[in-house]
């Protein structure tokens, strides 16, 4: 299984328009890997290709990557930097099968072009998708909305994707990741978040479940710079991704 980060920035991404603050005004001057599109990530195995997420770059993103198919999106929650770029695939060239939790689809606001090209479907907590060898499970998490980890295995391979999730996680969890090949945790800050888990959450976890690969995206303006948050993990075996960062499970 092949893990790709389009894009690995909070909800504003990084620079955050309109802002002048060091990490944004660095970001704009040096770009690299303290710039931050919106977070996505594409998975693929064999000859399937899953897009986690769709931020409002989304076109450029795929664009970028050189993305030019997709067997399906799957949507985590209704929060704008995860679904703020769907009606983009209007334009898309192919039928587009989209899976969100049966209460996200309630919250998309789609177009009548967007309709025309999308084949939009429902699912639970705990029941299983699949797409050819690929299975998808999603999973809840806590958030302060309905939202949706996911599961994915492929080959003997599992990746757990957190997506935005608070610090409180729950024995399902604990079971999911205990034998998971990498998992991926969202931390927007370094210390303590209302709504999401913060780095300072993940060090702690990784270590106390004997984690095998950790790695953290979906980060933002107030968080330490790629640099930083590098020589912090590097130590305790935590990945920090950076967008175009690809992984292989
Ligand atoms: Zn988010
Ligand atoms: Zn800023
Ligand atoms: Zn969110």
């Amino acid at each position: 299984m092949k893990l790709k980060f389009l894009g690995t920035g909070a909800a504003e991404g990084i620079p955050n328009f309109g802002c002048t603050c060091v990490r944004c005004q660095l970001a704009r001057k040096e770009k690299g890997p303290n710039s931050r599109r919106r977070a996505s990530l594409l998975v693929e195995a064999a000859d399937q290709r899953l897009l986690l997420d769709v931020p409002p770059e989304i076109s450029q993103q795929l664009n970028h990557a050189e993305v030019y198919d997709l067997t399906a999106i799957l949507l985590s929650h209704e929060h704008h930097d995860h679904i703020g770029g769907l009606i983009e695939f209007e334009f898309w060239q192919q039928v587009l099968p989209v899976f969100a939790g049966y209460d996200v689809l309630t919250k998309l606001l789609l177009t009548p072009r967007f309709k025309k090209r999308a084949l939009l479907s429902g699912f639970q907590a705990q029941t299983r998708l699949h797409f050819g060898d690929l299975t998808v499970m999603p999973f809840k998490v806590i958030h302060h909305v309905s939202c949706y980890g996911f599961v994915i295995e492929s080959d003997g391979a599992r990746l757990v994707h957190f997506t935005d999730s608070d610090f409180k996680l729950s024995n399902l969890h604990r079971s999911l990741i205990r034998d998971a090949d990498v998992v991926i945790f969202h931390t927007p800050t370094y210390e303590e978040h209302r709504h999401h888990l913060s780095v300072e959450n993940v060090i702690a976890l990784a270590k106390d479940w004997s984690l095998k690969q950790t790695v953290i995206t979906h980060i933002n303006h107030h968080n330490l710079s790629h640099e930083e948050l590098e020589e912090k993990l590097a130590p305790e075996g935590i990945i920090v991704a950076y967008d175009g960062l690809v992984l292989e499970i």
